[in-house]
């Protein structure tokens, strides 16, 4: 299930948390990395069967419902890595600042013929629509694919509900974290080492 995320990342080297090594469970939880990398993207995650399945979206999630974000998949992560933060070092995959820019619990709300499609299936199919209650974030989002194999793409879009606001712009005005109320400079200036500093 992790083992793309395991094989990429070398645990001597890095903060962040080995899969397994935490608590487990199966709580329908979702969390945004915001990733300050070789470019700065979100990483958008929720919780499906044990694993955080992840999309990087680079301009991050709006809230609205005209806005299409590009959402490009990427492994699997533990669900351990759900409240990480800190510094990735350089040279190591991913190296860059992450802070956790949004969390909170996520429901499966899509529907076909009456009834609930499971998210591993509605993730099969290519659309999958989900009610978010985050601290930045609610409301529901759709997940539609738009290109599959090595070029897979999907879109992450603010559905027309009440949460829906084209006027807040979260990502530029809500940029710090929901667990340490920090920046992503404040996050690499208290935790990156002598080597991030000269980068
Ligand atoms: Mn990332």
């Amino acid at each position: 299930m992790s083992r793309d995320y395991t094989q990429k990342r070398d645990f001597s080297k890095t903060p962040e948390p080995e899969a397994g090594r935490g608590a487990q469970g199966d709580a329908p939880i979702f969390v945004i990395h915001k990733h300050d990398a070789s470019s700065l993207h979100y990483d958008f995650r929720i919780n499906v069967g044990g694993a955080l399945k992840s999309w990087a979206i680079p301009k991050g999630p709006s809230t609205d419902p005209r806005d299409k974000r590009l959402a490009l998949p990427t492994e699997d992560h533990p669900r351990d890595y759900a409240d990480f933060e800190g510094v990735i070092p350089q040279g190591e995959y991913g190296a860059g600042t992450v802070l956790v820019w949004d969390r909170g619990t996520w429901e499966n709300i899509t529907r076909k013929d009456d009834g609930l499609v499971p998210a591993e299936e509605a993730l099969k199919q290519g659309h999958l629509l989900m009610h978010l209650k985050g601290e930045k974030l609610s409301g529901g989002y759709a997940l539609q694919r738009t290109d599959t194999g090595d070029d897979e793409k999907w879109l992450l879009v603010k559905m027309d509900d009440d949460a829906a606001d084209a006027r807040r712009n979260p990502v530029s005005t809500q940029p710090e974290s929901v667990i340490s109320g920090r920046t992503i400079a404040q996050v690499r200036r208290e935790e990156g080492g002598d080597a991030d500093d000269a980068s």
